[in-house]
C-alpha cells in the first residue's frame, strides 16, 4: 500500500532524489506537509570553482491546492542559501525544488489539475481559475502552453460543443469535439469561428468525415450546418435529446 508519504511525495513529483518529505500533519481536511531540502557538502562555484557554504536555511509556502481526494494541502519547503568560499567572488544561489515553478509561488501540479479540470467542458476557464485561485489569464496561458492535443480520428458518433476560453477576440469559444460514446475528446479546435472551423474540417480527408454517422451538438446553426458542409453522411441529433438519451441509456439500444 501507499504510504502517506510516498503518496504526497508521488503527488508532488519529487523525483528529485534531494529533497525528503519531512513532516505531515493532518488536521480536519488539512494535510500539513513540508519538504526539506537534503544537506549537500560537495557544492563548487560555477564562476570560480571554489566550495559553496550553506548562509541558513530559507522556508517558502507555495500557493495552497486542492488535493484530489478533497484535502487541502499546505505546503512548506525548506531549503538553503549558499555562497562562494573565495572572498573575491559574489555569487550565492538558493536551492530549487523542481516541483516548484522557478520565481513562481505556484507548484507544477497545479498546471496538470487545471488542465485536467478544463477537461470537463461543463466548466468555464473562470471557475477554473477561481478553483484554483489563479487568474483566468494564468488559465488561459496553461492552455495554450500545455493542450496540443494530437487530433484522434473521428468516430461514428461524435459530439461538438465549445468551451469558453477567451484567449484572443477571435477565440472566446474553443470547439470540442468528442466521441459521443465514450467522452474521449478527439480533438480541440482553438475557434468555434467559421474561417477556423473551415480551414480545420476540410483538412480531414473526406472518407473519414463521411464515416460519422451522427452528430450530437447545441442548437447552433453553425452545428447544425456542418452536416450539410462536412458530413454528408451524417445526421444531427440537437444536444437536449443527447443528454436524455444520454441518462436513460438507451443510445446503444437505438444505435447500435
Ligand atoms: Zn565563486
Amino acid at each position: 500500500m501507499l504510504t502517506i508519504d510516498n503518496y504526497i511525495a508521488q503527488l508532488l513529483d519529487v523525483i528529485d532524489e534531494d529533497s525528503s518529505v519531512t513532516d505531515i500533519k493532518v488536521e480536519d481536511n488539512v494535510k500539513s506537509v513540508t519538504i526539506t531540502k537534503n544537506l549537500k557538502h560537495d557544492l563548487v562555484c560555477p564562476i570560480c570553482g571554489s566550495k559553496l557554504y550553506s548562509k541558513g536555511r530559507f522556508t517558502k509556502h507555495p500557493k495552497n491546492q486542492i488535493l484530489q481526494d478533497g484535502y487541502t494541502l499546505k505546503l512548506t519547503v525548506i531549503g538553503r542559501r549558499w555562497i562562494c568560499s573565495n572572498n573575491e567572488c559574489s555569487y550565492s544561489c538558493y536551492d530549487s525544488f523542481n516541483f516548484v515553478e522557478p520565481h513562481k509561488q505556484i507548484t507544477k501540479i497545479i498546471p496538470i489539475r487545471i488542465i485536467m479540470e478544463l477537461k470537463d467542458i461543463n466548466l468555464s476557464c473562470t471557475q477554473v481559475a477561481q478553483r484554483f485561485h489563479v487568474s483566468d489569464s494564468y488559465v488561459h496561458q496553461i492552455f495554450m502552453k500545455y493542450v496540443r492535443l494530437k487530433r484522434k480520428p473521428l468516430t461514428e458518433y461524435i459530439c461538438i460543443d465549445e468551451v469558453y476560453l477567451n484567449t484572443s477576440n477571435d477565440c472566446k469559444y474553443a470547439l470540442v469535439i468528442m466521441d459521443f460514446l465514450t467522452g474521449d475528446v478527439l480533438d480541440i479546435v482553438q475557434s468555434r469561428i467559421q474561417s477556423y472551423t473551415e480551414r480545420y474540417f476540410l483538412s480531414i480527408p473526406r472518407e473519414e468525415r463521411k464515416r460519422v454517422k451522427y452528430i450530437c451538438c447545441d442548437m447552433y446553426d453553425p452545428y447544425i450546418n456542418y452536416t450539410t458542409r462536412y458530413f454528408s453522411n451524417a445526421i444531427v441529433i440537437t444536444d437536449s435529446l443527447c443528454k436524455v438519451l444520454h441518462k436513460l441509456s438507451y443510445v446503444n439500444y437505438l444505435f447500435m
